[in-house]
């Protein structure tokens, strides 16, 4: 008889936000004529840029065109936008990536959940929490060890280097989801340091690269010394571009990875990807390189600027309210905590019942996420200001749960 894999019954069992989704429903069920503000879930609102919109059509007419029309394309991604990837993200930061190590996928999440193909699942990896649930997720259902690095107040929700055994694998995400916290150079050197003088793999998740504004504030693990030796790097155009449904991604995997025996993790991946991954459309491509063009550049940064203008509302509004306030300053995401001792969930739930205003509870994300919520920029902003200030009605001196 067949066995299923049961590490899958290891992982909770609900995904976070489908338990929101049932609780907002219900909400919504019981006060039909409710306005539902959402600075919940991780998804942008603005349609996509014309510059990709124009790439998509052009990319369509050309499948009309038997001299134009592609069949199977290279699994690790076509080469006008693996060149405009390493120019635009990397060249002109002066980092070298050669072509072979960028391979274009359908997103970060597939990535993020398929590297550990190419790893043995012996290895311990370390995980922030909170975290990004993927993570985790996909380690437990491959039945890895994980050790989790507690990210608090006390450490600005940074995470601390591992004491004792050091873990094989580290998941670093910055700015990170759902804090909104980032690394400084610095910061980021002293994990590049510790893996390289530890044997250790960081795979670095950098799909919000896009948001950071402050300068001591890398775009690329690349930009560390050394790191070229001792990390993956994950990008994605979703929180970027806005690709969330149109799909595209990718991921840097430097020659000079190689584990414990000299096994290039470079030829893993690129044989993994080959048997296993289809490629990601190339008509979706087309539209990815299109943000890379200076018109593409623009509209992107301006989508950007206006969901961060959200960003700074929500920071100066939690703040004035006397909630501690985390991130929005690198990153869409802001991270806060109540001036009142209130579980995540019963924040939750207040937020709900008594703003309308659907928010993500940050206990979702980990235990030390307890008694803070993530709120997202990713609304207009005259919904993110009736959200704040449907919130700052509260008077939270006076909140009885
Ligand atoms: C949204 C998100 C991703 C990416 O997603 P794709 O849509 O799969 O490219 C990756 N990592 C983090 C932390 C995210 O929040």
């Amino acid at each position: 008889m067949y066995k299923a894999n049961r590490n899958f019954s290891l992982v909770s069992e609900s995904y976070l936000f489908s338990t929101i989704a049932r609780r907002v429903d219900a909400y919504k069920a019981a006060h039909p004529e409710a306005d539902i503000i959402r600075l919940g879930i991780g998804d942008v609102t603005r349609p996509l840029c014309q510059a990709a919109v124009e790439a998509l059509k052009a990319a369509a007419d050309a499948q009309a065109d038997a001299n134009t029309f592609t069949g199977y394309g290279p699994e690790q991604g076509h080469r006008f936008l693996i060149d405009a990837i390493i120019e635009g993200d990397y060249r002109s930061r002066g980092i070298e990536i050669d072509l072979s190590e960028v391979f274009v996928s359908d997103g970060a999440k597939s990535d993020i959940g398929n590297i550990g193909d190419i790893l043995s699942v012996d290895n311990v990896v370390a995980i922030t929490d909170p975290v990004y649930p993927v993570y985790l997720d996909t380690n437990i259902m491959a039945g890895r060890r994980v050790m989790l690095l507690d990210c608090l107040e006390a450490n600005g929700f940074r995470p601390s280097l591992p004491s004792g055994q050091a873990p094989d694998i580290i998941y670093l995400c910055y700015p990170n989801n759902p804090t909104g916290t980032s690394l400084t150079r610095a910061e980021l050197k002293m994990w590049v340091d510790y893996a390289l003088a530890n044997g250790c793999l960081i795979l670095f998740d950098s799909a919000y690269e896009a948001y950071i504004t402050r300068d001591d504030v890398p775009h690329s693990i690349y930009e560390i010394e050394g790191a070229r030796r001792c990390a993956i790097e994950f990008r994605s155009f979703s929180k970027t571009a806005g690709f969330t449904g149109l799909r595209c991604g990718y991921t840097v995997v430097p020659r000079e990875l190689t584990d414990a025996d000299g096994t290039r993790l470079n030829d893993l991946w690129r044989r993994r990807q080959c048997t296993k991954f289809n490629g990601a459309s190339v008509v979706v491509q087309h539209a990815a390189a299109a943000l890379y063009t200076a018109e593409g550049r623009r509209q992107v940064r301006a989508d950007i600027g206006y969901y961060m203008a959200n960003a700074g509302v929500i920071r100066q509004g939690l703040s004035e309210l006397g909630f501690n306030v985390y991130g929005g300053v690198d990153s869409p995401y802001v991270w806060a905590k109540a001036p009142v001792a209130i579980d995540s969930w019963q924040l939750f739930d207040l937020l709900l019942e008594r703003c309308n205003v659907v928010v993500t509870p940050g206990v979702g994300f980990g235990k030390c996420g307890e008694g803070y919520i993530r709120l997202t920029s990713f609304n207009s902003h005259q919904k993110t200001r009736e959200a704040i200030n449907r919130i700052k009605s509260l008077n939270f001196n006076n909140i009885t749960i």
